[in-house]
């Protein structure tokens, strides 16, 4: 199989041919359909690269290369999500000069801070070749239309599903944006009735939905386990991540001119080598209800590697469907509240959903009603029906009997507004489930205002909240106030935190994930990237003790040649 690859490739380069680029993705798309393969021992994955085939298949003597020469030294550039967790950004520099973005996420949860962090991007975006997307997450993609609207004229590369995540998922932010700074202004306006002359009073939102537009157009999709050119000297591979729908690692092949001694052992017969970069996005869980496992990916020189758990280990998954469970009776069935679930509307929402659902068809979820109230979670989860053969066995096996997986006769998914205003009258038990998962906005901070000084109510959060989001501070022990939309309300309600829904492996999970994949100790240098501080700190010494070598926790803006 590989060697088919080997014969076209060399005689694409010997030729010095224009359609290279054609015929090695044409192969390598018949490469990879034996479905029997998807998860193959190392050694016989397809996309698993033996160096001497890899040498013996592109290093020709004598034939000029189809790329521009160049005497830079590939770098790589940290420039967001750097002992923190949003913010995703983090700029390659190849050997021939080409630039290669490997997200481009949004900051979060700052404030007025993160605006400032947001605009200043640290590249000048009609610099950039292309972007290449883990995963649809508005702190790995949130910025991509503004890069857009800045000059960035080149293709975006992600998986088909992160493709039409993002059309939603960046028209939303768009929306909220556009929401945020129109009030902020009238704020301004009104505080500032004698405006002087040349001073800037208004924000500007970072960019409005025709920038969203204009973005989409940029996007180039490729599925998993496919292996396709960037450049004439770039190669890269989409890994299932298991993290999100949609959601890959990014593997990174780059040929280049051999620099120094420290490279030559990848090198076979002359003075060209690969070096592999692999850039993890968020890495999942391996017992999601609804996302199957992360799958095996090739071995890397590089890695470039999350850390949001870091430090931590989640609860046993086997209890999460009976701890909700749990909660749900104790809040709507003994105290006759209501239970407020803020959750993120793409992955977070539609599990919960699942187990609910779950719990409905063996008759053991008490007879209340459910509401999905979010426009996006509404949509997200037509996309979720549209790529079940990416979900779970568990979700596959459900479809057999159950024709939607996310939907029974007592949930109701929410859009109108006037509708989700209608609940804050409701007084009988009832599951809200809303968007933002960190608290920030969206109907749920609405929701929780309304509901946090009842008693009977609980608020349960399912995912991670950056420190300081609102979702966090609610959560700090013996807080007995808390300021929702600039008033102080007391905290009556309980506040509960349910972890088995986490999008993120914890570090046992990330560390056995990484071991079967890669051979430790073949991997030159680790960076540690989206973990706050004492979480990738704590990683950091966790990759040492599993056997890889020159783990690195870089500081934000930093450069490192490879
Ligand atoms: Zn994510």
């Amino acid at each position: 199989m590989v060697g088919t690859v080997t014969e076209n490739n060399k005689e694409t380069i010997q030729n010095n041919d224009p359609n290279a680029k054609v015929i090695l993705k044409t192969v390598s798309r018949t490469s990879t359909e034996n479905p029997q393969e998807k998860n193959p021992p190392r050694n016989k994955n397809p996309l698993f690269f033996h160096k001497k085939q890899v040498f013996s298949c592109v290093y020709r003597k004598n034939v000029v290369p189809l790329w521009q020469k160049s005497k830079l030294n590939m770098k790589i550039q940290f420039l967001g999500a750097i002992r923190e967790v949003t913010g995703s950004k983090h700029l390659i520099t190849t050997d021939s000069g080409h630039t290669i973005l490997l997200d481009c996420g949004m900051y979060q949860g700052k404030g007025l801070e993160t605006d400032a962090d947001n605009r200043d991007l640290g590249f000048d975006p009609a610099k950039l070749d292309c972007i290449v997307l883990s995963h649809a997450h508005i702190d790995h993609s949130g910025l991509i239309p503004y890069v857009v609207k800045n000059g960035f004229k080149g293709d975006i590369y992600c998986t088909p599903a992160t493709r039409d995540l993002c059309a939603l998922m960046l028209a939303d932010t768009a929306f909220i944006q556009e929401q945020d700074v129109r009030t902020y202004n009238k704020k301004i306006d009104k505080q500032n009735p004698h405006k002087e002359k040349g001073k800037k009073y208004f924000i500007e939102p970072l960019y409005n939905q025709q920038d969203v537009n204009r973005a989409m157009k940029h996007f180039v999709t490729y599925s998993y386990d496919r292996r396709f050119r960037l450049f004439d000297d770039v190669l890269l591979t989409f890994t299932n991540s298991g993290h999100m729908l949609g959601g890959a690692i990014c593997s990174l092949e780059v040929y280049e001119e051999e620099k120094s001694e420290g490279v030559k052992e990848l090198k076979s017969e002359g003075k060209k080598v690969w070096k592999r970069i692999t850039y993890t996005g968020d890495i999942g869980r391996p017992h999601s209800h609804i996302l199957p496992p992360p799958q095996l990916f090739p071995q890397c020189d590089y890695l470039i590697c999350e850390s949001t758990y870091g430090d931590r280990l989640h609860d046993e998954d086997e209890v999460t469907e009976e701890q909700l469970l749990g909660i749900v009776d104790d809040t709507c069935v003994y105290r006759k509240g209501q239970l407020l679930i803020p959750s993120f509307s793409v992955g977070r929402t539609q599990e919960i959903v699942y187990v609910l659902n779950q719990l409905y068809n063996d008759g053991r979820l008490p007879q209340i009603p459910v509401y999905v109230d979010s426009p996006m979670s509404t949509n997200a989860t037509q996309i979720f029906r549209l790529y079940l053969d990416e979900l779970s066995d568990e979700v596959r096996d459900t479809v057999q009997y159950d024709a939607d997986p996310f939907g029974f006769n007592t949930l109701r998914y929410i859009t109108d507004i006037s509708d989700s205003k209608a609940l804050n009258h409701k007084e009988e038990p009832c599951i809200i489930i809303s968007a933002s998962g960190m608290l920030e906005a969206g109907r749920i901070k609405h929701h929780v205002a309304n509901h946090i000084s009842d008693p009977r109510c609980t608020v349960l959060i399912v995912g991670y909240c950056a420190p300081t989001t609102l979702g966090a501070r609610i959560q700090e022990p013996g807080l007995q106030w808390i300021s929702i939309f600039g008033q102080d309300r007391k905290i009556k309600a309980q506040i509960t935190k349910l972890e088995g829904f986490s999008g993120h492996g914890d570090y046992r999970e990330m560390l056995d994930y990484l071991t079967r994949s890669l051979m430790a100790d073949q991997v030159k240098q680790v960076f540690v990237v989206h973990g706050e501080e004492e979480a990738a700190a704590t990683y950091k010494g966790h990759l040492e003790e599993a056997g890889f070598k020159h783990v690195e926790v870089p500081e934000k803006g930093q450069t490192v040649e490879l």
